[in-house]
């Protein structure tokens, strides 16, 4: 392990682990689900930050993130806990910038969790750092009740902000799909984008039970395209949009090349488990992902990753053999996510396993289009 330095460092922590609410394809077990304090403390968390940072040089952007589901539904004592692991983060990275993400489902008492969010705000003071909330939101849920929560929280955010008209919060809004309720992506981009946060999306193919065939993926494939078009098309901050964007370069790449790349990217992810281990996580132009808890029947040494016997099995699934976008997808991480979903499909797949296929060619489509309107222009 390299001690060099990095510009953006992303340090997630399994502290919380726990979250009432019902997405179809969360990765906590059912006793997680049903317990209402920490899964650990402070101190263990410290203790994986600190093993972690002596493998680490120099970190530009330090983002710790406290996780995992709902930060803001623990007991009261936790903020002087996570005031603590913030603590242990900055002295166990040398760093530049620091970050702190808290994780929220919002499922609960929304005024409990606004009291909780306020409290870790005006701590955050005496910590010397920016919190950002990461609100992970159910997309099988139609219900505006759902939402109003939602709308319930941003607005008491802004106005400890300074305000609706005070400057965009970095708040993050991340979107969990289910592959059995797919919501409609023209209403869902309209709704977020009132939000004015960025958005990611997650997707856990070993926990969506709705992956059944290949014309489930073909649906996952359509839904991310028009999401990727939506989204690109609004100027939203959407980090699907932006990574997509970022590696398909790659697709010119040699497989040398874009396997260098996926590796280094990630070594910009630790994750910090209720033991105090730490492990690198798997970086993909949707979310980051652990490979403990998202490749769960994977054994410890076959992770999805950029091995020659992991690859060769990815290249040679039948979607992926004619694909011309795999350097890119390699390069991004996004195989990842294919690679766990082949470990459904032992005869391999004609859609696309990641679901991201149709996004990489919108995305070719349009940096083709802008370089002939260039050319075009120079003529
Ligand atoms: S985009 Fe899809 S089909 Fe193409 S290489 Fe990646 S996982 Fe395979």
């Amino acid at each position: 392990m390299s001690d060099r330095a990095i510009p953006y460092l992303i340090v997630a922590t399994d502290y919380a682990t726990t979250c009432s609410g019902t997405c179809p394809t969360c990765v906590l077990t059912k006793i997680e689900r049903l317990r209402s304090y920490p899964a650990t403390t402070a101190e263990k968390i410290i203790e994986g930050l600190q093993a972690a940072g002596a493998h680490y040089g120099r970190v530009g952007t330090l983002a710790v993130g406290i996780g995992r589901a709902n930060v803001l539904d623990l007991p009261e004592e936790s903020v002087g806990e996570i005031g603590r692991i913030v603590a242990g983060a900055a002295t166990s990275f040398d760093h530049d910038e620091l970050i702190v993400e808290v994780s929220t489902s919002l499922v609960g008492k929304i005024d409990r969790q606004i009291a909780r969010a306020k409290a870790i705000m005006e701590a955050s003071g005496q910590w010397g750092c920016d919190v950002r909330f990461v609100i992970v939101t159910n997309t099988a849920l139609h219900s505006e009740k759902y939402w109003k929560n939602v709308d319930t929280f941003y607005a008491a955010l802004a106005d400890m902000r300074g305000g609706a008209g005070s400057e965009d919060s970095g708040d993050i809004i991340q979107l969990a799909l289910s592959l059995d309720s797919l919501p409609d992506p023209r209403e869902l981009a309209e709704r977020i984008a009132e939000y004015r946060s960025p958005v990611n999306l997650t997707w856990a193919p070993a926990f969506d039970r709705g992956v059944s065939g290949d014309e489930s993926l073909a649906r996952l494939e359509a839904w991310i395209a028009e999401w990727y078009r939506l989204t690109s098309g609004d100027d939203m901050d959407s980090s699907l949009v932006y990574r997509i964007r970022q590696n398909l370069p790659m697709m010119e790449s040699g497989m040398p090349e874009a396997v260098a790349h996926a590796a280094e990217s990630s070594r910009a992810v630790v994750y910090v488990g209720t033991d105090g281990s730490w492990h690198n996580g798997l970086f993909t132009v949707l979310a980051e992902i652990d490979p403990a808890r998202f490749d769960p029947s994977a054994p410890a040494d076959r992770v999805a990753g950029t091995g020659p016997r992991d690859l060769r099995r990815f290249l040679t699934n039948p979607a992926c053999a004619s694909c011309e976008y795999s350097s890119a997808c390699i390069a991004s991480g996004s195989h990842r996510i294919g690679m766990i979903t082949l470990r459904q499909f032992p005869e391999g797949t004609e859609s696309c396993p990641s679901g991201l296929r149709a996004a990489f060619a919108s995305a070719s489509r349009e940096r083709n289009s802008s370089a002939g309107r260039l050319s075009h222009g120079h003529a």
